[in-house]
């Protein structure tokens, strides 16, 4: 470990829309942060997740009180690609004089000495007087099968990888939607003839009109996408070839109490994308020590508890983004905790990112920041 030095008035732990727009906001308010990121660079989380030229759209959620607070980080209205953004928000930090950010370096824990914070790193300690956590919400959903998936994508980087390969997209959402319709536009357009499956655990697909409407247009255009209902990915495993395969079950038949006949199909797991969503990291949280409530949201979920200043149960430290996402219980100061909806968006990242240090330098108005 290297030794601790300065003390910030702000640690970020994450470089995402929100971290981004709180190490702006504390840049323009004069004070002492810096911004932790795992990945190499700004974005790394939504670089990972999203697909290679998915265009970037500004949603701002119905009934919002107010747009985008940093304009630098608003997508513009005529959509952008991913990488697009990305360089467009790369060159307006560069002509701030960018920011104070130590990258490939991964937050571990934290403790309080007194009222400072000893943040712990896998490099380094440091203290700060206040921490946000802006770590996102993208650590991907387990595929719950016997062995291990590891190899199996979690997003579409390049289409052209999966040419002449018969292809399992697993989810039935949005995100599923979308890699189905690419690969299946490319493989027509290359008359490419194989196939891609389709498959979800359900026997409803949730997408949205404008998702449904490509997919059906696409399916009239001849693409080849075969349809694979309540089908359950169940074992991971390394064939006699030692070519790691999943298997998933498509039919299942009871021939007694006791026999059960399976169909399944088997697909290399380097042609296959699961496209299965992500979770909070709750468990995180937990495991920092901060209080969560069990909420019934459709799903019993835990959610993390907060003030009006998203403030965690831990004083002076705070959770912002898709950290918190799809909800989070926020408790008033008269102890009544109800649930707010907080849509996962690069707007919902970046207002939380300003507002929470709008609070802190407000706080810290009149103190002496070392540097
Ligand atoms: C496929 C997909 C498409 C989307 N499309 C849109 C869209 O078009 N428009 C829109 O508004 N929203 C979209 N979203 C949602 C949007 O990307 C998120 O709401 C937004 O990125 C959240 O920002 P954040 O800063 O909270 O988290 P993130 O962007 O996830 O950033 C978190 C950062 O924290 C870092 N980190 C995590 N843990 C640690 C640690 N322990 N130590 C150090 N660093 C750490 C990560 O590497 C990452 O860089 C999409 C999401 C997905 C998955």
């Amino acid at each position: 470990m290297v030794g601790i030095t300065a003390v910030y008035d702000i640690i970020i732990v994450g470089a995402g829309p929100g971290g981004i727009a709180a190490a702006v906001k504390a840049k323009e308010a004069g004070l002492n942060y810096l911004i932790v990121e795992k990945g190499e660079d700004i974005f790394s989380g939504i670089i990972s997740s999203y697909p290679t030229g998915k265009e970037v759209y500004p949603t701002i959620p119905k009934g919002a009180s107010e747009g985008y607070s940093m304009s630098l980080l608003e997508p513009p209205e005529k959509k952008v690609t991913i990488e697009e953004f990305y360089r467009s928000v790369k060159e307006a930090l560069k002509n701030l004089g960018g920011l104070n950010i130590k990258t490939v370096e991964e937050f571990k824990s934290f403790h309080k000495e007194g009222e400072i914070l000893v943040v712990q790193t896998d490099k380094a300690d440091y203290q700060c007087r206040n921490l946000i956590l802006a770590i996102g919400s993208n650590i991907p959903r387990k595929l719950k099968i016997y062995g291990d998936a590891r190899p199996i994508a979690r997003t579409l980087h390049d289409p052209n990888k999966y040419l002449n390969q018969n292809v399992l997209v697993i989810g039935g959402g949005n995100t599923g939607a979308d890699v189905v319709i690419t690969l299946s536009k490319l493989k027509r357009e290359k008359e490419d003839q194989t196939k891609v499956y389709w498959a979800n655990r359900g026997e409803k697909f949730e997408v949205v009109r404008e998702v449904a409407r490509d997919l059906g247009e696409e399916i009239l255009l001849g693409g080849d996408i075969e349809i694979l209902e309540d089908a359950k990915p169940v074992i991971g495993e390394v064939d006699e070839s030692g070519i790691r395969r999943l298997t998933i079950r498509i039919e299942e038949y009871s021939l007694d109490d006791e026999i059960k006949i399976y169909r399944s199909m088997s697909f290399p797991m380097k042609n296959v994308i699961a496209c299965i969503g992500f979770m909070g990291p709750a468990q995180i949280f937990e495991q920092l020590g901060m209080e969560l409530m069990t909420h019934e949201t459709g799903r019993k979920s835990e959610l993390v508890i907060l003030d009006e200043n998203m403030q965690t149960s831990i004083k002076t430290v705070y959770a912002i983004g898709g950290a918190i996402s799809p909800s989070y219980i926020k408790r008033s100061k008269d102890g009544k905790s109800d649930e707010v909806r907080h849509l996962n968006l690069i707007y919902t990242a970046v207002n939380d990112g300003t507002h929470v240090v709008e609070h802190i330098a407000s706080k810290l108005k009149g103190s002496i920041t070392p540097s």
